[in-house]
C-alpha cells in the first residue's frame, strides 16, 4: 500500500515546530504512527500530508528522576514505562494503566505522547462518516448506534476519553513541557482536553506546532494509596467501556486530597463530583465507600444503548476505593 504523506526529518524540535505551524494542519508529529496509519488505511481524512517522525530529532524516549521529579521523554514507549521499576515504585496507577493499553504488540508501538492525543474511536468518526470531527456539523451516534458512548458530559460530541495512560497521570497531577515555535511552556495534563460545548470538532487545546517534549510528575509518597483500573469487553486487549484512576492520601485518619478521573464514559477525563464532596475529609472507614460510589453516576444523562454504563460506574468506584482501602498501611477497622 502506498501511504498519502511524507515523512520529513528536521534537526530540532524547535525547526519542527515552526515547520509544523508554518504548514497549520497538513504537517504533524509522527510518534510510533499507529493512530497515523490507523486514518491512512482506514480512508478517512485525517491524515496529514507530511509526518515528522520525533524519535529521530532528539532523545525522546527516557525515563529518568530530577529535581525531585520524574520526567518521562514523550517518545518513550507504553512498554517501557509498564516495565519501569521507578515509576511502579513512587507512580503505580501509570504503571498499571500502561499495563491496560491493548496488547503488547500495541504496547511496545504506542508513545506516550501520542496515546494522549489519541482521536476517538468512534466508529461514526473513524469510517469517515460525516459528524462534528471530520467537518460535519452533526453528531450520527446521538441516535444511533451509542452503545460506547458518552453518559456524562455529551453533547454536541457523545465520543469518549480512551487514554489508559492518560487518566492515570490526570490523578498523578502530571505536567506536560510544550515545545512551540516560540519556545516553552509546561501545562498540567487535566488542562489538555477541551470542553466539547467550547469546541466538538477536537479533543485537545494543543495548536499546530505545539509539541510534547516531556511528562513530568511528582512521586506519590507512602502517605498515598491509588490504582488503576478498567472494565472492557474482551479481557486481554480492548479500549475501556469505563475506567477509573484513583489516588488519595491518608491524612491522620482522614481520606484527603482525593483524586477521581473516569474514563470511557465523556469526552475527556470525567470527575464525579458529588461522589467526592461525599467522602472527602471524612474519616477512614470502609463504611464511608457505598453511599459515595451511590453518587458516582449522579448527573448521568445515558443515550438510548449506554445505560447500562451507570451500574459499571458505581461498581469500579466501590471497588477502586476497596481495593486501595486495603493498602493503606493504617486502617481503622
Ligand atoms: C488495536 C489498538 C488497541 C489499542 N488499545 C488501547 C488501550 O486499550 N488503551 C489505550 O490507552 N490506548 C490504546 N490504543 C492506542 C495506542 O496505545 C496508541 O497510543 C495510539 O494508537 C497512538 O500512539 P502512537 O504513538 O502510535 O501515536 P501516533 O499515531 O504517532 O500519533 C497520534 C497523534 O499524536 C500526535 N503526536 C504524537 N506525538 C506527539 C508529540 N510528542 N507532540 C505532539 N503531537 C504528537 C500525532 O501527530 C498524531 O496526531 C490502541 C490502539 C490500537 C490501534
Ligand atoms: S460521537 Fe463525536 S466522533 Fe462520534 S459521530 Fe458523534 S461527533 Fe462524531
Amino acid at each position: 500500500m502506498t501511504y498519502p504523506f511524507k515523512i520529513e526529518r528536521l534537526a530540532s524540535l524547535q525547526a519542527a515546530a515552526r515547520r509544523i505551524a508554518d504548514l497549520q494542519g497538513r504537517a504533524a508529529i509522527l510518534g510510533g504512527g499507529l493512530e497515523l496509519l490507523d486514518f491512512a488505511r482506514s480512508g478517512a481524512d485525517q491524515t496529514p500530508e507530511i509526518l515528522i517522525p520525533i524519535r529521530q530529532i532528539a532523545p525522546m524516549s527516557y525515563i529518568e528522576t530530577r529535581s525531585g521529579e520524574i520526567r518521562i521523554g514523550a517518545g518513550t514507549s507504553i512498554a517501557e514505562i509498564a516495565d519501569s521499576t521507578g515509576i511502579r515504585r513512587v507512580a503505580w496507577p501509570l504503571t498499571e494503566s500502561a499495563n491496560a493499553v491493548g496488547s503488547s504488540q500495541i504496547r511496545s508501538q504506542s508513545t506516550l505522547a501520542g496515546n494522549l492525543l489519541q482521536r476517538p474511536r468512534c466508529w461514526y468518526f473513524r469510517n469517515g462518516i460525516s459528524c462534528f470531527k471530520n467537518g460535519g456539523n452533526t453528531c450520527p451516534a446521538a441516535t444511533g448506534d451509542n452503545r460506547y458512548h458518552a453518559i456524562f458530559g455529551g453533547g454536541p460530541t457523545y465520543s469518549v476519553f480512551q487514554s489508559d495512560p492518560g487518566l492515570a497521570l490526570c490523578a498523578l497531577q502530571a505536567t506536560l513541557v510544550i515545545v512551540s515555535p516560540d519556545g516553552e511552556r509546561t501545562m498540567p495534563v487535566t488542562d489538555l482536553y477541551v470542553d466539547p460545548k467550547q469546541d466538538a470538532s477536537r479533543e485537545h487545546v494543543l495548536k499546530p506546532g505545539e509539541i510534547i517534549r516531556e511528562i513530568r510528575i511528582t512521586p506519590l509518597t507512602d502517605r498515598y494509596v491509588g490504582t488503576f483500573m478498567k472494565i472492557r469487553e474482551r479481557s486481554g486487549f480492548d479500549f475501556a467501556t469505563v475506567s477509573i484512576a484513583l489516588i488519595y492520601n491518608n491524612f491522620h485518619g482522614r481520606f484527603k486530597d482525593i483524586r477521581v478521573y473516569l474514563g470511557g464514559v465523556a469526552p475527556r477525563p470525567y470527575v464525579p463530583e458529588k461522589a467526592l464532596n461525599q467522602i472527602q475529609y471524612k474519616k477512614l472507614g470502609r463504611g464511608e465507600i457505598p453511599p459515595a460510589a451511590d453518587l458516582a453516576a449522579e448527573g448521568a444523562a445515558p443515550l438510548e444503548h449506554n445505560a447500562y454504563k451507570i451500574p459499571m460506574v458505581k461498581r469500579l468506584f466501590r471497588e477502586a476505593f476497596e481495593v486501595t482501602y486495603e493498602k493503606l498501611s493504617w486502617r481503622p477497622d
